[in-house]
């Protein structure tokens, strides 16, 4: 435990908040894949939970009792990561992948990936071709992620299988959580979505000793990246009244983007998602989320994205349906092996996550649902 400082009235955060972002980005799990994770995570939960609630994806939600009588409300990031598993081994020992969740070619080459095998972790880089020997019209031209192989410094096969490689292998990227210039900004592999798993821990330990008037289950899904499918398993154990998916958003401060692609900039507060491609938000809980951060003065920026979609997307079907929004944290360069955030960013969707489970009673939730 680090030191606890007094953040805002009532609301308590810890100086190791940081601590539990490095320890879950760094560790290796991509979907379906996130046992390791999720082993470090549950030490993260459990001290801050009345009980830990799973499903049998692996995905997990420390249970706290506010209100036993009170409504039910889901908060959950998502423990995966994207990778790619080996699918085979060359008679030289170069290793070809299929690729787990969603990659841009351009952002693969010569990056370094960690095969995580029965005999334990191996470090490759996914191989490129030298400049010398690349002709000028295969210079602009883009590789092909089916062309691309991971060389893990063999001699040939039967080293790749005697250090413990097999098809089926989870390959994560390789990228440790990095401190940069700016006291607030770091670097890292998987923050997409350990911010949101270690966001869950934080909103439970900001509520440690108060009361809400609901029954509060946070934790994280399992598999979000290759189509939300642990989402579904995990609001079918909580069966919430309403949930907030806490992950990444794109970042729309970078050189080359524009207004039209991504609105939030990085260290001006958590995001609101106004629309993704999986949900609509519900309009009442999307305005209680704006007012709510209005009133606790919390930054708040809205965005949109195009292409893309939260755990929300299959928590807000559920059922008969169940109200639900995203709220998450600008991000640059998501799905890389070096992603950027703000700090000041993760620590006030904290306090306005925790300032929502407070003021989620009864008729507030009844409200949002009768909508
Ligand atoms: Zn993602």
């Amino acid at each position: 435990m680090g030191v606890v400082h007094t953040i805002q009235e009532g609301l308590q955060l810890t100086t190791n908040s940081l601590e539990i972002i490095r320890t879950l980005a760094d560790a290796n799990g991509i979907s379906g894949h996130e046992h390791n994770v999720r082993k470090l995570y549950e030490t993260y939960l459990q001290p801050v939970s009345d009980a830990l609630v799973r499903d049998r994806f692996g995905g997990i939600v420390g249970q706290k009792i506010g209100d036993a009588n009170g409504p039910k409300i889901l908060v959950a990031g998502h423990l995966d990561e994207i990778g790619m598993v080996v699918t085979h081994i060359t008679d030289e020992g170069f290793i070809y992948f299929q690729t787990v969740g969603g990659w841009w070619s351009q952002v693969m080459l010569a990056q370094r990936v960690v095969i995580q095998t029965r005999k334990g972790d191996v470090m490759g880089v996914i191989g490129s071709k030298p400049p010398h020997v690349l002709p000028a019209d295969e210079r602009n031209k883009v590789v092909k992620v089916k062309d691309m192989y991971i060389d893990i410094g063999v001699k040939d096969k039967a080293e790749a299988e005697e250090v413990g490689v097999r098809p089926g292998d989870p390959i994560a990227p390789w990228g440790p959580f990095t401190p940069l210039a700016n006291e607030k900004y770091f670097m890292s592999k998987a923050l997409d979505n350990r911010l949101g798993c270690a966001a869950s821990v934080e909103v439970l330990r900001a509520l440690q000793g108060q009361t809400h008037p609901n029954i509060l289950y946070a934790g994280a899904t399992t598999q979000e990246e290759v189509g939300l499918r642990g989402a579904q398993t995990l609001i079918h154990e909580v069966n919430p009244d309403v949930a907030i998916a806490v992950d990444v958003g794109v970042a729309g401060d970078t050189p080359g983007l524009t207004k039209r692609e991504a609105m939030s900039k990085c260290g001006d507060g958590p995001i609101l998602l106004i629309y993704d491609a999986s949900m609509i938000p519900n309009t009442r809980f999307r305005d209680f989320v704006i007012d709510t951060a209005k009133e606790a003065n919390i930054p708040l920026q809205v965005e949109f994205v195009a292409g893309g979609g939260t755990d929300a997307g299959k928590f807000h079907t559920f059922g008969s349906g169940v109200p639900s929004v995203a709220i998450g944290f600008p991000t640059r360069y998501i799905h890389s092996h070096s992603a950027i955030y703000h700090h000041d960013d993760f620590e006030n969707a904290v306090r306005l996550v925790a300032e929502l489970v407070r003021r989620l009673d009864r008729n507030t939730v009844k409200e949002i649902q009768e909508y």
